[in-house]
């Protein structure tokens, strides 16, 4: 598992603090959060899926070491299970390359253009290939099959700009984004009902993760301490 994670790492993380416990044992961590609960099922994209593995691993072992308490979790991942961020790069908050649900149509239009295109196509002139463009990566999503295809050939063959090809696909994340916006404002305007339910929410997780800790602790005869 150490090796994935150092497997994983990106030039974005060369000189930050990583030979500490706490990044070595956030794999651990998150296994925790998912186990406490015990979910069957984890929706993750690609990256997770190691610690995924990690947490069944984890799972199979306290069953095998003490009495069988935890489901072991699969990963369910969508059709597209990868998306990267604006720059290539996996996305992250940290790195400062992601598209937020939260964004407006500026902020969507403004990173649109910012994002990296196929490398070898220097100028307009130059066929493209969608294969290697994030932007295609993310037309694979919010763009209907016809125009992905039509996107395709006229990029292959330099008959669209990657100017042009990044509007349509503005234009296609601002149109999904639409109606989450129209819910966040909502939302906005009756904060405290929302507040309520979350708080609801935590009084029925803290109850399922007490009876767990329950579980584990008498599976580790932890009472006779
Ligand atoms: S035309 Fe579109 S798919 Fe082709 S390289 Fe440019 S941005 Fe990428």
């Amino acid at each position: 598992m150490a090796e994935e994670v150092v497997k994983n790492l990106e030039e974005g993380d060369v000189g930050k603090d990583i030979d500490t416990v706490g990044f070595l044992a956030y794999p651990v961590l998150q296994a925790a959060d998912i186990l406490i609960y015990k979910a069957d099922t984890v929706p993750v994209g690609e990256d997770q899926l190691p610690h995924i593995e990690l947490t069944r691993e984890i799972a199979r072992r306290f069953n095998t070491l003490y009495e069988p308490v935890f489901p072991e979790p699969q990963a369910m991942l969508t059709e597209e299970a990868k998306l990267p961020g604006i720059d290539g790069r996996k996305m992250s908050k940290s790195y400062n390359n992601a598209i937020y649900l939260s964004d407006d149509e500026e902020t969507v239009n403004s990173k649109v253009l910012q994002m990296k295109t196929d490398p070898q196509r220097v100028r307009r002139t130059d066929p493209g290939n969608p294969d290697v463009c994030i932007v295609y990566d993310y037309h694979r999503i919010f763009t209907d099959k016809e125009t992905q295809s039509q996107i395709d050939t006229q990029c292959r063959n330099a008959q669209i700009g990657c100017v042009e090809c990044k509007k349509i696909l503005a234009q296609n994340l601002n149109r999904f984004l639409s109606p989450v916006r129209e819910k966040r404002r909502e939302i906005e305007k009756d904060i405290k009902r929302y507040e309520k339910i979350f708080e609801e929410g935590t009084e029925k997780a803290r109850a399922v993760a007490s009876e767990t800790m329950g579980e584990v602790r008498k599976a580790m005869k932890l009472w006779e301490f």
